[in-house]
């Protein structure tokens, strides 16, 4: 089990980015996001791409953040800019199959820092939670999640140009 935590979400001003991250976390291997704020139109556009792609993609908003990181099962990890470098720490994580993924959006409460069991950086430049999110995924699943079967309604062919998409 693969989860995001999206910490600091405010629903008018992260709209895009907090979608992004849904995506991205669903497409790249992700099975589930937690969204601190409640969000039923994120969480609508979410479960529409979950019903024409395909998947079992879940996603629940409105969480208390802090109680999910302290019932997590697993290895609880926050991607910060300030953390360890994740080449270094990686071969340490795949060692974990219950992964919880934190990302903010503005500045992230300080006592996260301690929360998590790693605070891992994707470079130490300041970027994105989309970036951190995708280049994660692909270093802790190897690349392996673009053989992912979705089984969708929609399915898009690979084509040199145009748009080939099949429909069930
Ligand atoms: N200034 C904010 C801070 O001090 O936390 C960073 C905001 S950044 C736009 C939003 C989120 O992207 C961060 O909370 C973090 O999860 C992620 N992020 C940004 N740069 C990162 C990096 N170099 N490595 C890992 N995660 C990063």
């Amino acid at each position: 089990m693969i989860a995001i935590l999206r910490i600091g979400h405010r629903p008018f001003r992260d709209k895009r980015i907090t979608t992004h991250v849904a995506l991205v976390a669903r497409a790249f291997g992700a099975d589930k996001i937690f969204v601190d704020t409640r969000d039923t139109k994120l969480e609508s556009t979410i479960l529409s791409v979950v019903d024409r792609f395909g998947g079992d993609f879940k996603i629940e908003t409105g969480v208390d953040w802090k109680k999910v990181i302290k019932n997590w099962n697993g290895v609880k990890i926050h991607l910060t800019m300030y953390g360890l470098p994740l080449d270094h720490v990686i071969p340490e994580i795949k060692k974990h199959r219950e992964v919880l993924i934190i990302v903010g959006s503005e500045k992230v409460p300080a006592e996260l820092f301690e929360l998590a069991d790693y605070n891992i950086a994707v470079g130490n430049q300041p970027h994105s939670e989309v970036a951190a999110v995708a280049l994660f995924l692909d270093r802790y699943l190897e690349g392996k999640w673009a053989e992912r079967v979705f089984d969708g309604k929609v399915k898009i062919v690979p084509s040199e140009k145009g748009k080939k998409v099949i429909s069930k």
